[in-house]
């Protein structure tokens, strides 16, 4: 299916002053309630990633996940998942990192990843780039490679996919919200 940028932004709805005042919420539910615009989404990641070196999938908490899942499923690569604190059961890495909303943390399984590895990372959107640069600082901490970083949005103004470009993190995004 055609990617058209203007119906992908069509569908991602700003939500002034959430979840706290001076944040415009970019929701990408109405994007996931159509199957045309959904199938663009993960047609366009597919045809860019179907004839890379990419071994691994690592999806983000939480939006990243519904990507993640259909890329894995396509592409038939093993699926990592990168997930706030306290979710994962077994023995973890864990990373701080700052977002717009304040501190957080992204964990990971020990041993998901190992040397020679080369991560597709996914998540919905790229804001400060903090996310990011935290799975990606784990995933080479297991001695693996962060392929490319792909989102559905850039906000270019907070200066993340900049920041993650700085970083030696290549950076794919299928729109953008000034
Ligand atoms: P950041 O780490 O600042 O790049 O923030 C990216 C993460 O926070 C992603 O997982 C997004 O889902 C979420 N996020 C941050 N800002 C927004 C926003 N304005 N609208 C929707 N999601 C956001």
């Amino acid at each position: 299916m055609i990617f058209d940028e203007y119906t992908i932004k069509s569908l991602i709805r700003p939500v002034p002053d959430f979840p706290k005042p001076g944040i415009v919420f970019r929701d990408i539910t109405p994007l996931y309630h159509s199957p045309r615009a959904m199938r663009m989404v993960a047609d366009s990641l597919i045809q860019r990633y179907v004839e890379s070196p990419v071994t691994h999938i690592g999806a983000i908490d939480a939006r990243g996940f519904l990507l993640g899942a259909v890329l894995a499923y396509e592409l038939n690569k093993p699926l990592v998942l990168f997930r706030k604190v306290g979710k994962l059961p077994a023995e973890t890495l864990c990373e701080a990192y700052e977002t717009e909303y304040g501190e957080a943390h992204l964990e990971v399984h020990k041993g998901a990843l190992g040397e020679g590895d080369q991560v597709l990372l996914l998540d919905d959107l790229i804001a400060t780039g903090g996310t990011f640069l935290a799975a990606a600082s784990l995933i080479k901490q297991m001695g693996a490679e962060v392929y490319e970083a792909a989102a559905i949005i850039d906000l270019p103004d907070l200066g993340g996919s900049r920041k993650m470009q700085d970083a030696d993190i290549p950076v794919f995004t299928l729109c953008a919200f000034e």
